[in-house]
């Protein structure tokens, strides 16, 4: 029997179970690992609690989890209960899955002033990540200002304008929605240290911003390329850079009963963060132009007045003790998935945070055929059998599958009218939940 343990519950660590169950059947043990009680990692803290589309694929990883051959071990903080070390002994394979939750630092002077955040952190205080349960941005300021041009900077500064009413039918938690109802903010600056046409926005998420009912997107028309050049772009940024240019023919007179301006800041580099009293007021930032791909500065700074400041950069991978870190790229080291000896990765561990949930399909089934590749039989592990003697000798407070559904449907039970759900946002919560005292 093959034994393998896969850490991260998210889309990486699902698929990468779906492809090994297709590829051994029933002559396959795995095991998932998560360090939170809670399945699904990125469906459920990541995802914008407004694209419940998107997070319906948890149906397809439930479906996995729910097998014999497939078990989910929660409450589990690898690294810390117990070590890759420890799993490499007990299993033929160990599998990191575990994402890239970590903000990539801003590195600016002053990005330690109060009310500046990294999207990791904020995007997890209003999807209910307990780690982020007690944020308690101010939204009180009238100018949030949004540092990147990726998807994550459009969740943010969408979620950041939606009314009570356009949350109906998502799960954001009660905590971010009571703060949403109180805010202030009246402009959200989306910041791009390069230009329209190096935007990494997709059609569908920008496209949403004419939607909103009291946002509407602003574009400078000064900022964008002659028309003529776009058709030496990707298709699919092609069609980014039309929303772009449709949001800059806007005219005023429709902008009257909407409000709020999301405004798109291109050839803008963030330089530094500047305060009063400890808490940000401002973002200095200096104007580019685009060189061969690259931002260059042009020496002309100005601030733009901020009470809140989020960027949205990017993300890295947690280093764990004894597995071979890429400083420089954010990920663990490796070579198309193979990190050590019967130690791989997959997902954004593997590849850096890039592409969509889907992405994770084809890394998930191609780390399963190197497994198979570089182990073409098993000998005898341990595997789970060894991993429950370790965790009963530590007194670890093992979260299975039967006991998120007890979670899951306590959630769902008390879901405000029309949600999917209403999150606990602690641990112990989810514990209480699934019925531990
Ligand atoms: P991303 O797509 O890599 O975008 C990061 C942005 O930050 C880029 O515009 C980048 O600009 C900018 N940036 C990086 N360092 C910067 C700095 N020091 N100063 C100013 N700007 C900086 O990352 P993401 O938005 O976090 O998204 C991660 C992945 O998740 C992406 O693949 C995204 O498509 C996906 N995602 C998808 C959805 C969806 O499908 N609905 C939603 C959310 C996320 P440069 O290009 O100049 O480096």
């Amino acid at each position: 029997m093959r034994k393998i343990a896969i850490i991260g519950s998210g889309p990486a660590g699902y698929y990468t179970a779906e492809a090994a169950l297709r590829q051994w059947g029933d002559s396959v043990e795995i095991d998932v690992f998560d360090r939170l009680p809670v399945p699904f990692g990125l469906i459920r803290s990541g995802v914008a609690p407004d694209h419940q589309s998107i997070k319906a694929v948890a149906r397809r990883f439930e479906a996995v989890a729910l097998t014999d051959r497939v078990r989910f071990l929660g409450n589990v903080a690898i690294g810390q209960d117990v070590s890759v070390a420890e799993l490499r002994d007990l299993y033929h394979a160990v599998v990191l899955a575990t994402g890239a939750p970590h903000d990539r630092p801003l590195d600016l002077p002053g990005d330690d002033l109060s009310n500046v955040f990294g999207s990791a952190a904020f995007v997890g205080w209003y999807n209910g990540h307990p780690q982020f349960t007690d944020l308690s941005p101010d939204l009180s300021g009238a100018t949030a200002v949004v540092i990147g041009n990726g998807n994550v900077a459009l969740d943010v500064a969408r979620i950041l304008t939606k009314t009570e009413a356009e949350f109906a039918g998502s799960d954001i938690v009660d905590h971010a929605l009571e703060a949403l109802k109180l805010s202030g903010i009246r402009r959200v600056v989306v910041l791009g240290r390069r230009g329209p046409h190096q935007i990494a926005m997709t059609p569908k998420e920008l496209g949403e911003l004419v939607h909103l009912s009291r946002a509407y997107p602003r574009v400078d028309r000064a900022d964008l390329p002659p028309e003529d050049d776009d058709i030496l772009l990707e298709p699919g940024i092609r069609k980014s850079v039309a929303h772009l240019r449709a949001f800059a023919a806007i005219p005023e007179s429709e902008r009257a009963d909407r409000p709020i301006d999301i405004e798109f800041d291109f050839f803008a580099a963030p330089r530094r963060l500047v305060g009063t009293d400890g808490r940000v007021s401002a973002l200095e930032v200096e104007r580019t132009r685009v060189d061969k791909g690259r931002a260059i500065g042009t020496g002309e700074t100005y601030r733009i007045p901020a009470g809140l400041v989020i960027s949205c950069i990017g993300y890295q991978t947690s280093p764990i003790d004894g597995v071979p870190f890429d400083q420089r790229a954010g990920r663990f080291a490796n070579d198309g998935g193979r990190i050590l000896d019967g130690l791989y990765c997959v997902g954004w561990a593997r590849r850096g945070p890039s592409g969509t949930i889907g992405t994770n399909r084809p890394d998930g089934y191609e780390v399963v055929e190197t497994m198979a590749a570089d182990q073409p039989s098993a000998g005898s592990r341990p595997g789970g059998a060894g991993f429950d003697r370790l965790a009963a000798a530590r007194g670890l407070d093992v979260v299975r599958f039967q006991d998120w559904q007890k979670i899951d449907a306590a959630e769902i039970a008390q879901a405000r009218d029309g949600a999917p759900r209403e999150k606990f946002v602690t641990l112990e919560a989810m514990l209480a939940a699934a019925g531990r005292d």
